[in-house]
This record gives structure tokens, C-alpha cells and sequence, in this order.
């Protein structure tokens, strides 16, 4: 038997496992692909706890609509290994990106080319198995994208934390005019972000992160200027420097982040939040009309957003981040590494 190897959710809370299965016979529009690597995502961290946190005690559920044992991984660059007879274009040998986040195809979202906000979705890594594996399988073609000249390593992490950042980053491209923009949290979709924002705007962003290494990384990869959130000074230094800025990524997305990122906004300005940390965010609700203020939450991005990002890095206009190679293996490691704050960039396993 043709075997797929996986590095596999067994039960919420507990260490991944190494299980195999039969390799699946694609079928109709289905592509198998082999996994040439696959990125390690801090959503990975919440979907193996089985719950985001909200704040307090309240916590939010996301174990239902899986079967364990259950593959992670929705960061995939691999080879197309065999193709059902439907399946057009999925041509052995092809090296492709997968874009994971694939809807029903029926829903209002899907039919506006929305399948990332899907309310039926059958999203890889999330609810179908994903890329902490030898072979995905692919519902169809039209998800796999050409990413040549670049290597795995890149076109992978592409998926989700280059699509994310751009997509969020799209969204503040609009007053290049006004300063610059404020990224907060150079995590890996930070880092990604700050790479792809110096493609989107004319002038160099500015950053700010609690952890010092971060920092340093960041103005050596081309900010402007890198400030500690956690230094009560910061608010002030960055709003006497600019006199408020009107844009802002929030990569946190925690309560303390959105604290910071509302703080240091000018009357008008935006903050855009991708960010699943958690905690509680609260705010007096006049102030959204006294700051003239917009809060505005996305999630992933659209495919044909993903081909966007993709063709930014083919054309060499998005410079790499530091990417860590590991074995598939490692896959809980890699886990534990980024769950501890010890990764600069992003961890890419390959099987
Ligand atoms: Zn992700
Ligand atoms: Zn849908």
C-alpha cells in the first residue's frame, strides 16, 4: 500500500502523533499533492488546544466539524502527484502553492469570490487535512498556484501569513498621503507584513513589538523606526513624532495591542486587526465618533488576493523572512518553539 505519513491532532491538548494512512486515489477535480513543505502558523497553537481565547474565562470552542485524528497545516508548497480525470491543468510534476482557505462554492461569500469568509467552508489544515503530512489532497485545480522562481520555503508561508498581512495591509493602501503606516507585532505574519508593506507604500513603516530581538530584526529588515509597547513612553513618542497616524495593522489582535494601536491613532484613522491573541477589548463607545475612528477585522484573504501576493514575490518585490526548516517529525516542536516565543520569522516542516 502507498502510504501518507502525517503528523496528526489525536486529542485537543495533547502532543501531536505520527499516524498513516492509505494515500488517497484522487477523483473528478481532486489533485493529490506531495508536500514539499508546509509552514507552522501560531493559529496551528489554537486549533491544537481546541479553543481561542476570548478574555477572562471565556474561552471560544473550535473542536467541532473535525475528526480526530485530524492534520494541521494550511502553508502547503508541493508537487502535483496524480490528478483525477476531471481535473484540468493538474499536470504531473507541477510545483504549486496551495491555497487553503477553499469554500462550499454556494454560499453569498463563495459567489463574490469570498471562500476565506465561507460560511460552510472546508478550510485545509482546518477542517480538512492539511500539510503536516507527505500528500495533501485538493478539491480542485484552480487552488493551486505557480510560484516559481521561488523556493517552497516562501510560497508556503505565502498562504496564510503573506495573505493575511497583504490582505489586511490592502486595506490601509489607501492615504499614502497621511504618514506612515504602524505595524504592531512582528510575529511571523508581522515580519511577512512588514516585507510586504515595504512593497505597498511609498514610505517605510514603523513597527512596535515587546520583545527586543524582534525589534532589531524588523529595522534591520527596513522599518523606520521600532517602538516598545510596553514602555509607558511609547504612545507619546510616536504621536509627537507623527502627530497620530490614520493607519494601522494590528497582528496581535490582543487586548493590550488594540489599546496601543487605538492610542496612537489621529481623528480619522483606521486600524486594521488580523491578530488572534485574545483578551478583551473595551472602549468607550463614544469614542469611535470623537476619533472619527475605524476598527476593521479580516481574516486570511481571497484566492484571487493570494495570486496577487504571489505574483508580488515572484516579481522579487517582497524581500524574504527568516525562515527555520524542520523536519516533519519536529512538527510538535516547531509547535512548542512558537508557542514559547522562540521563533523569529516562520518554521517550515518538511515531510
Ligand atoms: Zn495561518
Ligand atoms: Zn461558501
Amino acid at each position: 500500500m502507498a502510504e501518507l505519513r502525517r503528523q496528526s491532532l489525536v486529542a485537543y491538548g495533547e502532543p501531536l502523533r505520527e499516524t498513516i494512512v492509505e494515500r488517497p486515489k484522487p477523483r473528478g477535480s481532486e489533485v493529490l499533492v506531495h508536500v514539499e513543505r508546509c509552514g507552522v502558523c501560531h493559529s496551528d497553537l489554537h486549533l491544537q488546544d481546541g479553543y481561542f481565547t476570548l478574555g477572562g474565562d471565556r474561552k471560544l470552542d473550535v473542536t467541532s466539524g473535525r475528526a480526530l485524528p485530524f492534520t494541521l497545516g494550511h502553508e502547503i508548497a508541493g508537487v502535483i502527484e496524480s490528478a483525477g480525470e476531471a481535473a484540468e491543468g493538474a499536470t504531473v510534476g507541477r510545483r504549486v502553492a496551495v491555497y487553503p482557505w477553499i469554500g462550499c462554492g454556494v454560499c453569498a461569500a463563495c459567489r463574490a469570490g469570498e471562500e476565506n469568509l465561507c460560511s460552510a467552508h472546508r478550510h485545509l489544515g482546518i477542517v480538512a487535512d492539511g500539510g503536516f503530512a507527505t500528500h495533501v489532497l485538493v478539491s480542485h485545480p484552480r487552488y493551486l498556484l505557480d510560484y516559481a522562481p521561488l523556493p517552497p520555503t516562501i510560497a508556503g508561508p505565502l498562504m496564510c501569513s503573506g495573505l493575511t498581512a497583504y490582505s489586511a495591509l490592502k486595506r490601509l493602501t489607501g492615504r499614502p498621503e497621511r504618514g506612515p503606516v504602524l505595524l504592531v507585532g512582528l510575529g511571523g505574519v508581522g515580519m511577512m507584513g512588514l516585507a510586504i508593506a515595504r512593497a505597498l507604500f511609498r514610505q517605510a513603516p514603523i513597527v512596535a513589538d515587546i520583545d527586543s530581538e524582534k525589534r532589531n530584526a524588523a529595522l534591520a529588515a527596513g522599518a523606520a523606526q521600532a517602538y516598545d509597547p510596553s514602555d509607558p513612553q511609547a504612545r507619546k513618542a510616536i504621536t509627537t513624532a507623527t502627530g497620530g497616524l490614520f493607519t494601522v495593522c494590528d497582528f496581535v489582535g490582543s487586548d493590550k495591542s488594540l489599546q496601543f494601536s487605538t492610542a496612537v491613532l489621529a481623528r480619522g484613522g483606521k486600524v486594521v486587526v488580523t491578530g488572534l491573541l485574545g483578551g478583551m477589548f473595551s472602549m468607550g463607545a463614544a469614542m469611535f465618533a470623537i476619533k472619527a475612528m475605524t476598527i476593521e477585522g479580516t481574516l486570511t484573504g481571497t484566492l484571487a488576493e493570494a495570486q496577487e501576493v504571489l505574483d508580488l514575490a515572484r516579481a522579487g518585490k517582497i524581500a524574504p523572512i527568516p525562515t527555520r526548516d524542520r523536519p516533519l517529525n519536529e512538527a510538535q516542536a516547531a509547535l512548542d518553539d512558537l508557542r514559547a516565543g522562540r521563533v523569529v520569522g516562520r518554521t517550515v516542516l518538511s515531510a
